[in-house]
Order: structure tokens, then C-alpha cells, then sequence
């Protein structure tokens, strides 16, 4: 790492600070069975993706727009025959998401706690302003990190804004999370440094095909608790 450089240090927070992926399939899985009546589980979970997929640019990311995509693919997957009764259960489900509670990974609150003595850290997060917000002062993590940025989105340009609002170039900023599309390639086209952590679950629209990697451009590490050797 070029780390003389490193000026601040962005962290995602879903599945690189605290499980989250895990829950969205657990809720999936339960929206399944209940519609199970109408379609087979496989039907529901490829028709509840598409219709994440066509949601996204209306409703964004997280929670809230996941509960939103479950009414409307039970009521398509049904064929708008479900009951209110089912409607509540899937209601409930998207609920006790977003108030699950926060189960923060292995070495996390040692490594930031070592890391913001040198450096300025902040979160950088896709998803529902509320729950992350909520998520973060839950987690006791929040003193760590000079600032948080819930992004709508976590493109290119979504990152060029935040540097210019950090007021820093490129190469002073390191970006650390467990999405290759999200969290890496995105800051690596815009010349910043970046450090993959890669979860063990990923959401199907979060992977990128192999040769889409830069290669030499990254690091990987199997464990958030390696990057004090690092920086
Ligand atoms: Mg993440």
C-alpha cells in the first residue's frame, strides 16, 4: 500500500463491519415458503431478484425497498390472489429486519479503535439513512468514524462527489469493503487505493464476472483484524 498518501480511510458497513447479507436471504427464504402455495421456492426467489433489480432506481437500497419488492412479488408471484393475512406476515418480515439486531464482525471494533488513533475514518454505506444511522449508534462503533456518508448509490460518480466533498485527490483516499462492484472497482477507476474483505455471502447483484477485475489494483485479505499490518 501506498499508505504515506492515505489521508482518510472509508469503510462500507454491511457485511464488512456487521452481517447483513444473511438476513436478506433468511427473509427471502421465509417469503418463499409462504408463497409456496402458488409457486415453487425457485420461482419467487428468481422473480423477487428481478424485481429488486427494476426497483432499484426507484426505491434504492436497503430494508425498506427490499420489504416494498416483497409485497409486489407476492402479490405477482399469486397472481394478486395472497391474502391480507399473508400481506401482514410479509409486512412483519421486512420489519424485524430492519430491528434485527446488529451483530458486528470478528475483529472490527479492535481494528478501528487501533486505526483511528492514525487516521481519519469514516463509513461510506448504501441503504435506508434511518437504519444505517440506527445501525451505527447500536453498534457502539460510531465514535471511531469523523464522519458517515449514506450514498444512494456507490458508483463512480457517487465517489467523485464524496472525495471533492472530503476535499482530497484520489490517491489520498483508501476504501475498505467486502463488494467488488460497490466498494473496489468504482474507487480504483478513480485512482483511490481500496482493500477487498470478502464476505462469505454475496448478493447476486453485487458479483462481478472475474474478468472484470483489475488486477494489481487492489489488495485482498481474508479478515478486517489484517489491515493493521497493512496501513
Ligand atoms: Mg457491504
Amino acid at each position: 500500500m501506498k499508505n504515506k498518501n492515505i489521508k482518510i480511510i472509508g469503510f462500507d458497513a454491511d457485511d464488512t463491519l456487521w452481517v447483513n447479507e444473511p438476513y436478506y436471504r433468511n427473509t427471502e427464504k421465509k417469503l418463499c415458503q409462504i408463497l409456496e402455495k402458488f409457486t415453487p421456492l425457485e420461482n419467487s426467489k428468481k422473480l423477487l431478484y428481478e424485481i429488486e433489480i427494476k426497483n432499484l432506481p426507484i426505491y434504492g437500497y436497503g430494508t425498506k425497498a427490499f420489504t416494498l419488492s416483497l409485497i409486489e412479488t407476492a402479490l405477482k408471484a399469486s397472481n394478486n390472489q395472497i391474502n391480507g393475512i399473508d400481506i401482514e406476515k410479509i409486512v412483519t418480515l421486512g420489519k424485524n429486519q430492519i430491528l434485527q439486531e446488529n451483530e458486528i464482525l470478528p475483529g472490527v471494533k479492535e481494528t478501528l479503535e487501533q486505526l483511528s488513533k492514525k487516521h481519519v475514518l469514516i463509513v461510506a454505506t448504501k441503504g435506508d439513512l434511518l437504519d444505517q444511522e440506527r445501525k451505527l449508534l447500536n453498534s457502539g462503533l460510531l465514535d471511531y468514524f469523523h464522519h458517515i456518508e449514506v450514498m444512494s448509490d456507490k458508483k463512480v460518480s457517487n465517489y467523485n462527489r464524496l472525495l471533492k466533498h472530503l476535499d482530497i485527490k484520489p490517491d489520498q483516499f483508501l476504501m475498505i469493503g467486502n463488494s467488488l462492484k460497490s466498494d473496489i472497482l468504482p474507487v480504483v477507476e478513480l485512482g483511490c487505493q481500496a482493500i477487498y474483505i470478502p464476505f462469505h455471502t454475496t448478493w447476486e447483484y453485487e458479483k462481478v464476472s472475474d474478468k472484470d477485475l483489475p488486477v494489481g489494483k487492489y489488495v485482498e485479505i481474508k479478515n478486517i483484524s489484517e489491515l493493521l499490518k497493512l496501513i
